[in-house]
């Protein structure tokens, strides 16, 4: 099947049917040392990470760098191996009914440095079709063609030269063109536009958006920054030192960011508006150790809410009562955990 026979699988009419579930996956890395390389310590990279994207739904990642969004991103394509959890793809789970390859040709990714993800050697062409022709696909080099089209890269121009012959904006083209030559179904973006100039980022943030409308696919869209995970994004999930601490539809978190670390990473965002200017300080300090997080809320250590409740015991996600649908990790919204709540004196 070409991605041009594709049939959207969104669902129309009834709730969104979830492609993706993610149920406490974990990834540890060991920390080798000595002269037998024995394991000393762990980096928890991603630590009990779960949450489902619907078809057809674009789900934005955000959260400081090393707070786990690639590592959560390499393990959906199996790039990486999970210590535990469950992936669950339209239905089935990883290593039951659903083997490697086909999860492999489902979800493709596109990544940040498109100079390093593309052969050298290989022309455009090869490329783009290289990963239909190992699936078998008919017709490899007609179907590359098509989809070099599609993304706006002429074949009669392109096909033949090679990705240093190319601007970023181009070879970005080229690893999407590459990723839907396999009709996947989730494509996950990992800071895909972030070295991108603005104005080339504006036509391939268009572009994607496109795609998804015409090709039924479902994204995760991975980057630090928040206006264009805004732009392109249903919800936005976030991340702090490999877990999620708050979950919610777009519209709901631009409104109210309700986890102080969420709030913290809005206030960075340079305003050019003076009456729009943010009233929550900036966050002091960086992220503690990944190999010996804190204990109880990870966060406590640079919350300005912390009590001794939030050092002993973690917070689990659960909807705000405004909007369920709007989920965040944080005592300041469980009544019973014995923290103040937010508006009790404590700012919402
Ligand atoms: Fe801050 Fe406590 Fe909420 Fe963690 S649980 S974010 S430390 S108030």
């Amino acid at each position: 099947m070409s991605v041009t026979d594709y049939t959207p699988t969104i669902d129309t009419g009834g709730p969104a049917q979830p492609l993706l579930t993610v149920n406490h996956l974990r990834k540890y890395f060991p920390v080798r040392g000595g002269i037998l390389g024995r394991t000393q310590a762990q980096v928890q990279a991603v630590d009990g990470v779960s949450f489902a994207v619907a078809k057809g739904e674009t789900l934005g990642i955000v959260g400081e760098s090393g707070c786990g969004k690639s590592t959560t991103a390499k393990l959906l394509i199996g790039l990486t191996e999970k210590d535990a959890g469950e992936i669950i793809f339209d239905g089935h789970a990883l290593g039951e009914r659903l083997s490697l390859k086909d999860l492999r040709r489902s979800v493709q990714m596109v990544f940040q440095d498109s100079y390093a993800t593309l052969n050298p050697r290989m022309t455009i062409l090869a490329s783009v079709a290289f990963g239909a022709r190992v699936q078998g696909l008919e017709d490899p080099e007609g179907l590359a063609r098509k989809m070099m089209d599609r993304v706006g890269l002429d074949p009669n121009r392109f096909a033949h030269r090679y990705p240093h012959e190319l601007s970023g904006g181009q070879r970005q083209r080229v690893n999407i063109a590459r990723a839907l030559a396999m009709s996947p179904r989730l494509v996950v973006l990992d800071e895909a536009v972030s070295a991108l100039d603005k104005s080339v980022e504006a036509q391939v943030l268009n572009l994607l958006s496109d795609l998804r409308a015409e090709f039924g696919l479902t994204y995760i869209f991975i980057s630090h920054d928040l206006n264009v995970v805004r732009y392109i994004s249903d919800r936005i999930l976030v991340m702090y030192l490999g877990e999620v601490v708050e979950i919610a539809p777009v519209d709901s978190i631009w409104q109210e960011q309700a986890h102080p670390y969420t709030r913290s990473l809005f206030s960075a965002m340079p305003s050019m508006d003076p009456d729009n200017r943010t009233q929550t300080p900036p966050l002091a300090g960086d992220p503690p150790n990944p190999i010996d997080p804190p204990k109880g809320c990870r966060f406590h250590t640079r919350c300005r809410f912390a009590s001794d409740v939030c050092k002993a015991k973690t917070p689990s996600l659960a909807g705000l009562a405004r909007n369920q649908a709007h989920q965040v990790a944080c005592h300041l919204y469980d009544s019973t955990s014995g923290h103040p709540q937010a508006g009790q004196g404590i700012p919402a």
